[in-house]
């Protein structure tokens, strides 16, 4: 048997919760992966560690002070890593020639320019930053295509999704017999909550998410449900399909990752244990199968399913992003940065939790002309919905104060 070809790995945002179980894949199998570059936030320590364990060619950090101190620990430390910073340098580990793979991680949309990057370069694009896809979707799409990148879904609904569909499944799900596309949401942490109780939620109990450990962005929008908002504008993009063709079942036990629902009235499912393990070595590895350190299910164990439908009323951030998918254009960029700016507000204590879908809400209201057909055009309304978020912070903070005296 020929050994499989060493792939050379760039992991954007290495320091965060898909980063380390990307790199804890990877070191099962040295003879196929080699890390070329990592690159995070400001997390210096850890990503110094991460260097010590890897060895990358590079690391990059966000600024130049954080950016000294990791290069003077790497030298102290006898490693010959390659430090660089900024958004630039971001881009540069994403298309540098000498890297066949890109795990795209950064959360939010400062993971658009590096993503993108690697979809240009012709990568192979394992893709969990979903806010990258739902800001620039036919722009990101229509650059895959063109240098014939290779995409793989992370996030796990669109990884399970991916493993339903027929290999060729471009062009319109209907052409291949499907019909639906199930998206499965866990429900998140209020799944039973009252609406006065997730009004008055606070930071930890969104973060303390029942099934999977995340970062804490992911976490309030599993919490709101603007998670599976993002995921089904995600889903539109990835399998060409039009929102009303994907229905979000709520599925307590998240064990069933997704459906796809065809012709013939067979529902094709993928399972497992909760753990990205699964999709992340499914993404490494594809077409083949490697071990991924996660368990096999243990249907005995899970013993029973349940499916519900979700609640419009108590999550509205569910609607709002399907109304922005079906708005099209800048919209969809629009309710991304509106929402994170309003859950930074939430998890820095400056927002109720009740307050992320009514800032989100009166920033996709409000009226305005912007467009997604170019990159500059996408960071021109991603700007333009982050001000006029802050405003509506400001005026709720200050009617807040008038009222409390
Ligand atoms: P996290 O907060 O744990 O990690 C984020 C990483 O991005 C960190 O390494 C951080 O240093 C880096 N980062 C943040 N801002 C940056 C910037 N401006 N420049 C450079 N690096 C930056 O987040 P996570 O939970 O790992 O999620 C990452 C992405 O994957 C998100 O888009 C999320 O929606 C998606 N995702 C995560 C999960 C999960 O289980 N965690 C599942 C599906 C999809
Ligand atoms: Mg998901």
């Amino acid at each position: 048997m020929t050994s499989p070809a060493l792939q050379r790995v760039t992991v954007l945002g290495s320091t965060g919760s898909i980063g380390k179980s990307t790199l804890d894949v990877i070191a099962r199998h040295p003879e196929r992966y080699r890390v070329f570059a990592l690159a995070a936030h400001t997390s210096k320590e850890a990503l110094f560690e991460q260097c010590q364990a890897h060895h990358p060619e590079v690391a990059v950090l966000a600024g130049a002070d954080d950016a000294a101190w990791l290069a003077r620990a790497l030298e102290d430390a006898g490693l010959s890593t390659q430090v660089s910073f900024g958004a630039e340098a971001l881009c540069a580990v994403a298309r540098d020639e000498r890297v066949d793979t890109v795990m795209a991680a950064i959360v939010g949309a400062a993971g658009l320019m590096p993503a993108l990057a690697a979809a240009e370069a012709g990568k192979r694009i394992l893709l969990a930053n979903k806010e990258a896809l739902v800001m620039s979707g036919a722009l990101f799409m229509d650059a895959v295509a063109r240098s014939n990148a290779t995409l793989l879904p992370i996030d796990s609904e669109h990884n399970a999704i991916y493993q339903c569909l027929p290999a060729e499944h471009r062009g319109g799900l209907a052409r291949h017999g499907v019909r639906k596309l199930l998206l499965t949401a866990s429900g998140g942490p209020f799944r039973q909550w009252s609406a006065a109780d997730i009004d008055a939620a606070t930071p930890e109990q969104a973060c303390a998410h029942p099934n999977w450990s995340m970062g804490r962005k992911i976490s309030v929008d599993s919490a709101t449900l603007m998670n599976k908002g993002l995921e089904l504008i995600e889903a539109c993009w990835l399998f060409d399909a039009h929102p009303d063709h994907i229905q979000v079942v709520v599925h307590p036990q998240s064990v069933v990752h997704s459906m796809a629902a065809f012709d013939d009235g067979s529902v094709i499912a993928q399972l497992g244990n909760p753990d990205m393990r699964t999709p992340i070595a499914y993404g490494l590895a594809w077409p083949e199968r490697i071990d991924s350190g996660v368990e096999t299910l243990d249907l005995f164990q899970i013993a029973r399913l349940d499916f519900e439908a979700p609640d419009e009323v108590r999550f509205p951030c569910l609607r709002l992003a399907r109304e922005a998918m079906q708005q099209g254009g800048a919209a969809p960029a629009i309710l991304n940065a509106a929402n994170e700016v309003a859950v930074e507000a939430f998890l820095s204590g400056q927002l109720r939790f009740g307050g992320i879908a009514e800032v989100v809400a009166g920033v996709v209201q409000a009226p305005h002309a912007h467009r997604a057909d170019s990159v500059e055009a996408i960071l021109a309304a991603d700007q333009w919905a982050r001000e006029q978020a802050s405003l509506l912070l400001e005026t709720a903070r200050s009617s807040e104060n008038q009222t409390g005296g």
